[in-house]
């Protein structure tokens, strides 16, 4: 079989990228290890700029999220018993972010995708990029007990951190950069009205939280926690005594509780693989870079990626020119790595250290109340959140 692109992975990269090929008329197959129920099981993200918004739209995936999507102008910063807002909309004049959960977005893109005929394989065991230095790549798979070879011209490696296509680079070819933070987020998903019509991120002697949502009656909440917690002991009651503590009266009063129906541990850190290139072979999105989810930036960076492999690839079949490919790392890693920062920097100052000294914790106070007061330095929080331009 031959196709022009393989990607591997149909997470929101993969499939964004997917579709987008598939409405350029560039042919492309998708292949993931696991099933579209198991992806459409995992729940993960639910912030989207403006620019991940547009890409979808430019997919012509994006009618439910226009018609279900919450878009979001601005959120709290809580401390010190007190909600301080950020003004996304006024500060960056005119731009917000859409509250749209990933496992819709991914819903939306794989109907498009069965829609437009466009092949994709399920439960592809053993998938294995191969040649991708050599110019004649090809990618071989596993499926209802035969081997298979899709031929190619490129492959894009969609295929999260454990994914096979970083690690079928040789470690020579390859500079990985890595800060694991000694706390994880423990997280619930319940059936409630949300506490609050913005997100509120929380920073309290207790620890991390956060507020998020998924719909107007989804709700999405977070908690910092030791990384040896264990779910087992985190019943429900517990998770929402504890996320009271952490918020200020008003929305601690506020709070519709239920049972949860999702509850887990994630581990946080930042990632960054380097180059995203290696011949005929592309990382894009996790596969390539994680950070800590405290600025919501996993998601739209695989997007912004995206944007960029795609740009390159539609220049590489109309234009016959490789320019565009040429660039796709030093571009896309220009914005990761300002991603990077800022994830770093906002999980910095809203988190409880183990070993935050008396000297630290009043730095991290005269940050937030600088951030708060200054314009200059809203601004500059405010336009990281929405998303630096591509
Ligand atoms: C628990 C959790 C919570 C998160 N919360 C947030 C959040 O609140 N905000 C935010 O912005 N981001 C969040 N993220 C990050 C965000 O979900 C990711 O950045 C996003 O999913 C990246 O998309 P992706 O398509 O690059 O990778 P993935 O979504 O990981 O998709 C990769 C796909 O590749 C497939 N695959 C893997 N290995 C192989 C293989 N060997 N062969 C074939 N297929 C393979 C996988 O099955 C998967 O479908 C969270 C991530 C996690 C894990």
């Amino acid at each position: 079989m031959r196709t022009q692109v393989v990607v591997i992975g149909s997470g929101p990269s993969g499939l964004l990228l997917g579709q987008l090929l598939t409405e350029a008329g560039i042919d492309n197959v998708i292949l993931d290890r696991v099933g579209k129920d198991y992806i459409l099981g995992r729940v993960r993200a639910g912030v989207l700029e403006e620019g991940t918004v547009g890409l979808v739209d430019r997919a012509r995936a994006g009618a439910r999220l226009h018609a279900e999507g919450l878009p979001h102008d601005g959120f709290s910063l809580a401390f010190d018993g007190r909600d301080h807002r950020i003004d996304l909309f006024g500060l960056t004049i005119g731009k917000r972010v859409m509250v749209y959960g990933q496992t819709e977005l991914t819903r939306d893109l794989m109907h498009h995708r069965e829609k437009s005929g466009a092949q994709s394989v399920y439960d592809a065991a053993n998938v294995q990029p191969h040649d991708f230095d050599k110019g004649k790549p090809y990618v071989t798979y596993e499926k209802g007990g035969g081997a298979h070879r899709i031929d190619c011209d490129f492959i894009a490696g969609c295929d999260g951190f454990h994914g096979v296509s970083r690690k079928g680079v040789p470690e020579r070819a390859i500079r990985t950069f890595e800060k694991v933070y000694p706390f994880g987020w423990l997280g619930i998903l319940a059936d409630v009205p949300p506490v609050n019509h913005e997100l509120i991120y929380a920073n309290h002697p207790r620890g991390f939280a956060l507020c998020s949502m998924r719909s107007a009656t989804r709700s999405r909440y977070y908690i910092q926690c030791a990384l040896d917690e264990k779910i087992e002991d985190w019943s429900d009651d517990r998770f929402w005594d504890e996320l009271r503590r952490r918020l200020p009266v008003h929305h601690a009063e506020a709070l519709t509780t239920a049972s949860s129906f999702e509850k887990s541990i994630a581990p946080l850190r930042s990632f960054v693989a380097e180059p995203m290139r290696f011949g005929r072979l592309f990382l894009v999105g996790d596969a390539a870079h994680i950070v800590p989810p405290t600025g919501a930036k996993g998601l739209n960076l695989a997007a912004s990626d995206v944007h960029y492999l795609f740009a390159g690839l539609v220049e590489h079949y109309q234009d016959r020119s490789d320019a565009g490919v040429d660039r796709y790392s030093a571009l896309a890693l220009a914005r990761v790595w300002k991603a990077v920062r800022f994830s770093w920097w906002m999980t910095t100052m809203m988190h409880r250290f183990p070993d935050t000294s008396d000297f630290d914790q009043k730095i991290q106070e005269a940050e937030l109340d600088y951030l708060t007061h200054s314009r200059a330095a809203s601004t500059a929080l405010a336009e990281n959140y929405v998303g630096l331009p591509y």
